[in-house]
């Protein structure tokens, strides 16, 4: 089968990108979608799948309606192997070749070849995850209130960690009734990171805020330390204290998966694919890349982009106006998003960021992290269900 455009993967990049072809392109345009899922997920919520105050219902978008609307082919496979030079892909439905190839594949959990990690912990990029962790957070609170102890354990000190460690916090506290300083001596509830400090990549002020909130919430920061065993009976930390029974959260980082790892191209740190200006693939003519899984450094930048929705849509937009561009031709147009800032969301009314060039901390943030989910979900029904869900408090 051989199609013009071939887009791999449906999330905020590969859904932008096909927005462009379908306002930009020539009538008639042969474009395929192709997914390992039916959905695609807005992975921003997913934190909240654990305190049930968004449900999973409205964190998905499916993609076969959305891609036939824009006269778009989807299939739903999983992407095995990419063939640059052959602008070529192989999926478990068989072997499909374009006049160009669009790769926004994203990322996954990256346990850094630790396979116990893998088998004892539980991640946070699929909804699958969000909900056992609600799972995993309800037998936790019924330990509690039975007399027990429950000790939560996140790896990982970045955003990600934070906002699961809040919601766990969050979750447990009405689960239990308890407060926050009576968790903090029942659970406890860690962040760990290997790393010195927190949040490495957030402004000086915005971390001590957030670090200041996270607090709050009865979450102890131990940095410079990490999950050195896990066990049947729990993990043991690597400043030695042993946890029995813990809920054991990975938020220690991401990279991309297989088919990006098996593909003989340049990358950058994180194995993110390294891209030129115009979001090509080095050494390719017609092959892109947008999203988390390109590590795209615009003019004036020395650093790859951080992994946002708001970059991942930007480059999935310059990426397929650059695809229609090369197919005809053209002059190919930089990548030069505007950066609108950053929050570090934890769980519902608290947050610390960046914000148009303003720090910011408290409820603003976080309105504005919710805002921005709801205006950047796909579908409408999703925008009201999102705020309605908000509104109920518990979705459960
Ligand atoms: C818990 C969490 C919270 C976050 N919070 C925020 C936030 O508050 N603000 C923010 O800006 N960003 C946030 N992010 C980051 C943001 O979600 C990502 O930057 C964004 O999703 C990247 O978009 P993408 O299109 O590159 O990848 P994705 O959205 O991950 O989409 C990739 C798609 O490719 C598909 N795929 C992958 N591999 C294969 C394969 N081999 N075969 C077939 N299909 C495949 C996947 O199924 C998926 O649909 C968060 C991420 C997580 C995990």
């Amino acid at each position: 089968m051989h199609e013009r455009i071939a887009i791999l993967g449906g999330g905020f990049a590969g859904l932008a990108a096909l927005g462009e072809l379908a306002r930009h392109g020539p009538p008639g345009l042969a474009v395929h979608l192709v997914d390992r899922r039916e959905d695609s997920v807005f992975s921003p919520l997913l934190p909240d799948l654990i305190s049930a105050r968004v449900s999973a219902r409205h964190m998905r978008h499916p993609l076969r309606p959305h891609c036939e609307g824009l006269g778009a082919r989807f299939t739903r496979t999983e992407v095995q192997r990419i063939l640059p030079e052959e602008v070529a892909v192989e999926t478990d439905a068989g072997r499909f070749g374009a006049d160009a190839l669009l790769i926004c594949l994203g990322c996954e959990n990256n346990y850094f070849g630790d396979e116990q990690a893998r088998a004892g912990s539980i991640g946070l990029k699929t909804v699958e995850e969000g909900l056992t962790l609600r799972r995993e957070t309800r037998r936790c609170a019924e330990r509690l209130l039975a007399g027990g102890r429950c000790p939560v354990v996140v790896v990982g000190g970045g955003y990600t960690g934070f906002e699961v460690a809040s919601h766990v916090a969050y979750a447990l506290r009405r689960l239990t009734g308890r407060t926050y300083d009576e968790l903090r001596r029942a659970c406890p509830l860690l962040i760990v990171d290997k790393a010195p400090g927190p949040l490495q990549n957030v402004s000086g002020a915005v971390r001590r805020w957030a670090v200041e909130l996270i607090g709050k919430f009865g979450v102890e920061l131990r940095t410079e330390c990490t999950v050195e065993r896990f066990g049947k009976d729990g993990v043991m930390l690597s400043d030695g204290t042993q946890l029995a029974g813990a809920l054991v959260a990975w938020a220690a980082g991401v990279t991309p998966g297989r088919a990006v790892d098996g593909l003989e191209a340049s990358k950058g740190r994180g194995g993110r694919l390294e891209v030129d200006r115009f979001l090509r693939l080095r050494g390719a003519q017609r092959v892109f890349a947008a999203g988390d899984v390109a590590a795209a450094i615009p003019p004036g930048r020395e650093t790859p982009l951080r992994m946002a929705v708001q970059f991942s849509l930007a480059g999935g937009r310059q990426a397929g106006r650059n695809t229609l561009r090369a197919l005809a031709g053209e002059e190919l147009e930089p990548f030069e998003p505007t950066d609108l800032g950053y929050v570090v969301p934890l769980a519902p009314g608290e947050g610390a960021g960046v914000v148009l060039g303003r720090e910011t901390w408290g409820r603003l943030p976080s309105m504005l992290h919710y805002a921005m989910c709801s205006v950047r979900s796909w579908s409408w029904e999703n925008r009201f269900g999102i705020l309605a869900d908000l509104r109920r408090r518990d979705v459960a």
